[in-house]
């Protein structure tokens, strides 16, 4: 039976009060922080298990505290819809709970309706999708998708508490890791719905869209060396001024992306400069590129044109510079026909079906590596996230959920082959 009006409501009603109380659980009273394998994600983990059981799903926890929730179905695959629920630092409440939450409330619609899906339903809370706590990310994900690096357990936090030491002190063994991951062919795909941390739906008047491809990132760290020397009494004509070039450096970036239409993004948010005292000229400067876009291609004529543009602007400033690629992360495309799915279901619930890339990194990067993935995307105020002002209508949350349940309805492991 079709979900009425009213039903939605209450779905979204529901999901506002979930995502509220969980918002409460935070390592300090005025701001929330929730940080893997921390006491605060012991209390989030526990929340979201009593969720699931209320839901009519049974609960189990893996290595890495991944909370799963699961709804058997008639046959051997299963459908697994997760999202994570730690936080970055003074984080917002949506980012992450909501799609766990929205996994909850769907699988429960199903458990309740006493009719056995074809497949089975995993409801999946990862705990490091943000990264704010190790030097890494994705690796409660990765244990699933059976592709967590062992190396990454010595990785220590800013306290020197390694993951492996901080796994052990949340009453888990490393030696179980291998077993969190599901086994080949037994996930048919992995879904999650997700705040749009971004403007587009809000500006295209849309509640929901479909995600295309979580893009791509290459970060280029560029480093000026120029000559240090007395602000006062070194001519213009004569100086080797490493921040001057770098500035030059940023505005190419800039406008190499924009005549890009939108296809690429590139960003400085990070410089440093020595010797950094007001009447010394800059003699090192290192700046970092975050390039970003979809398309691969794009992405390397863009970081290639910039490298040369970079290596001229030096040259002609007679600047020592070196360029390193620090990051190089592929584009993760959503399967096609999840995609098109997901597109119907939000016609279903009343909207367009938009398509849009996601700018943000999210766990589907390391399921991807298990099965066929996809991601809903939820309109979210300003397009503001990773920020306590972070806000998404409930009506537009009840209709994520109703268009989840939709999805699930219609899903057929045995079409993604
Ligand atoms: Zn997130």
């Amino acid at each position: 039976m079709p979900l009425s009006p009213t039903d939605i409501e209450a779905l979204g009603a529901r999901a506002e009060q979930m995502v509220n109380a969980l918002g409460t659980i935070s390592a300090e009273p005025d701001r929330l922080v929730r940080l893997f394998l921390t006491p605060e994600h012991r209390r989030a983990a526990d929340r979201v298990a009593d969720w699931m059981r209320a839901a009519g799903l049974v609960v189990s926890e893996d290595a890495l505290g991944t909370v799963r929730g699961r709804l058997t179905g008639t046959g051997p695959k299963r459908l697994l819809i997760g999202s994570h629920i730690d936080s970055v630092i003074d984080a917002g409440k949506y980012d992450g709970p909501f799609g766990v939450i929205a996994g909850i409330l769907a699988a429960e619609h199903f458990s309740r309706s006493g009719r056995k899906l074809s497949f089975g339903l995993d409801v999946l809370a990862f705990g490091d999708e943000e990264g704010s706590r190790f030097p890494t990310t994705l690796a409660s994900s990765s244990a699933c998708a059976g592709a967590f690096r062992g190396e990454t357990l010595a990785l220590a936090d800013r306290d020197g508490v390694t993951l492996g030491a901080a796994i052990t002190a949340y009453g888990k063994s490393v030696e179980d890791i291998p077993a969190a991951a599901y086994a080949p062919g037994e996930a048919a795909a992995y879904v999650e719905v997700h705040i749009e941390q971004g403007p587009v739906l809000e500006v295209r008047k849309e509640p929901l869209g479909v995600v295309t491809a979580i893009i791509g990132q290459t970060y280029l760290n560029v480093a000026f060396a120029g000559e240090a020397g007395h602000a006062g009494t070194v001519p213009m004509a004569l100086r080797r001024d490493a921040l001057a070039g770098a500035s030059e450096a940023v505005l190419l970036g800039e406008s190499l992306a924009r005549a890009t239409q939108g296809e690429v993004v590139a960003t400085v948010g990070r410089i440093t400069v020595a010797p950094g005292a007001t009447n010394v000229i800059p003699a090192q400067v290192v700046a970092i590129f975050d390039i970003r876009a979809a398309d691969e291609a794009a992405r390397a004529r863009l970081a290639g044109e910039l490298r040369d543009g970079i290596h001229a602007i030096a040259q002609r400033r007679h600047l020592g510079v070196t360029i390193t690629s620090t990051r190089e992360v592929a584009t993760t495309p959503c399967h096609p026909l999840v995609q098109d799915q997901l597109a119907a279901a939000i016609r279903r619930v009343g909207g367009e079906g938009l398509r849009l890339g996601s700018g943000a990194g999210h766990d589907g990067q390391a399921m991807a590596k298990l099965c066929p993935i996809g991601m809903l995307f939820v309109r979210c105020r300003g397009g503001i996230s990773h920020n306590p002002l972070e806000y998404a209508d409930p009506r537009d949350l009840g209709l994520a959920v109703a268009a989840l349940i939709e999805f699930i309805e219609r899903f057929d492991p045995e079409k993604l082959g």
